[in-house]
């Protein structure tokens, strides 16, 4: 008796995406299967090529598949398609319709790596296959022009109102630091820093993005605002070390994304500890403590990157891809923060419970 599609397809109604809590039929990521004889491959489309879970959805998929009476060999191919937020689709007045995902990166206090995280971010979810654009919208110090290397780079335009993002590290950039006169301070009012933080966001041509970074200025300021207004976000992620006092403003930081309604999609706990020379670990900071903060606001936690010498050193250098060295314990740390973002983005986008923000301002 040969297979047939609908067998395999009733096997695999039990195999569950464990992060979205529904079935691969049922999520529609089932987009092929090929029965050759005895063998199936089954076509899965994952909903960001940043999945962290593609070997456990694998190894699942060739279990149920196996199921069948006479199936001997079960092959799985990943494609990869980000689904827009329910945001993006629902918004009327969104000025980026074709990003499908707006991601804030904040911190309660300067200094933490907020810069850092959405820089290692933007271009770690480019290596995996995800078309990314990131803006510095630290508009009172930004630091994109050196962490990026741009500082050899004149900005180009198209037309009167169009600024062409820079093309680095796989991704499309853009930062208000090679638009004015770095060393000369940036004094915004609120309504400038609102004007100017909008231009940057809107003017510049990112074609289609499957992520939008957006690094904001630290602390609970306008730049926060603006954003929630102007743009449909998909989440935010809040940048945190660990001690008491970097906790304590990363609360109030989630507090602040809370009431403008956009959800937290995370925590990530930076310089989390220390390698010395001697291979010891030394919890500097007192490891944990973001980690243990974020469980206590309900908030995902996205992974601890350790305090290292290189990360500084490639930041300075502004050579981003550097950090994701194969086999590097940074590059697998960082990774596995990349890989917890995109999947709190697609839990955040497929969870179906989205409501219009309402800002109200007291
Ligand atoms: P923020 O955006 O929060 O002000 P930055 O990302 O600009 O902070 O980081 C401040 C400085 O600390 C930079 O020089 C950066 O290279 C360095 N830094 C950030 N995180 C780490 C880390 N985990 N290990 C070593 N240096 C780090």
């Amino acid at each position: 008796m040969s297979i047939t599609r609908e067998q395999v397809m009733e096997q695999l109604k039990t195999v569950m995406d464990p992060d979205l809590g529904k079935d691969l039929v049922t999520l529609n990521m089932i987009k092929e299967v090929e029965i050759k004889g005895v063998t199936v491959n089954v076509g899965v489309e994952l909903t960001t090529p940043a999945c962290p879970l593609k070997d456990k959805i694998a190894g699942d998929v060739q279990e149920a598949v196996k199921r069948v009476p006479g199936v001997q060999e079960v092959t799985v191919d990943f494609t990869a398609q980000v689904r827009a937020s329910p945001q993006q689709q629902a918004s009327e007045s969104n000025p980026l319709p074709d990003v499908k995902h707006v991601i804030a990166v904040g911190a309660g206090k300067g200094g933490v790596g907020k810069s850092t995280v959405a820089i290692n971010l933007a271009v770690g979810l480019a290596r995996q296959g995800a078309t990314v654009g990131l803006l510095d919208g630290d508009i009172y110090g930004p630091s994109f022009p050196t962490m990026l290397g741009l500082d050899d780079l004149e900005v180009t335009t198209a037309g009167s109102d169009t600024i062409i993002p820079f093309d680095v590290h796989g991704i499309k950039c853009m930062t208000i630091g090679k638009l004015v006169e770095t060393d000369k301070p940036l004094i915004w009012r609120g309504p400038m820093a609102h004007g100017a933080f909008r231009q940057l966001a809107t003017q510049t041509a990112w074609g289609e993005l499957d992520y939008l970074i957006i690094d904001l200025p630290p602390g609970t300021g306008d730049v926060p605002l603006t954003l929630a207004q102007l743009l449909p976000l998909t989440g935010a992620v809040v940048v945190c070390t660990p001690q008491k006092v970097a906790q304590d403003d990363a609360r109030r930081a989630i507090r602040m994304f809370e009431q403008l309604q956009v959800p937290v999609l995370g925590v990530v706990e930076n310089m989390s500890y220390f390698i010395g020379d001697d291979g010891k670990e030394y919890d500097i900071f007192g490891r944990g403590g973001a980690e243990a903060m974020a469980h206590q606001m309900a908030a995902p936690y996205l992974g601890g990157i350790p305090i290292n010498m290189a990360l500084r050193a490639n930041c300075d250098a502004g050579t981003p891809l550097a950090n994701f060295e194969e086999g590097s314990t940074l590059g697998t740390d960082l990774t596995r923060m990349v890989q917890n973002t995109a999947a709190q983005v697609s839990i955040q986008s497929m969870s179906g419970d989205f409501v219009q923000p309402t800002i109200s301002v007291s």
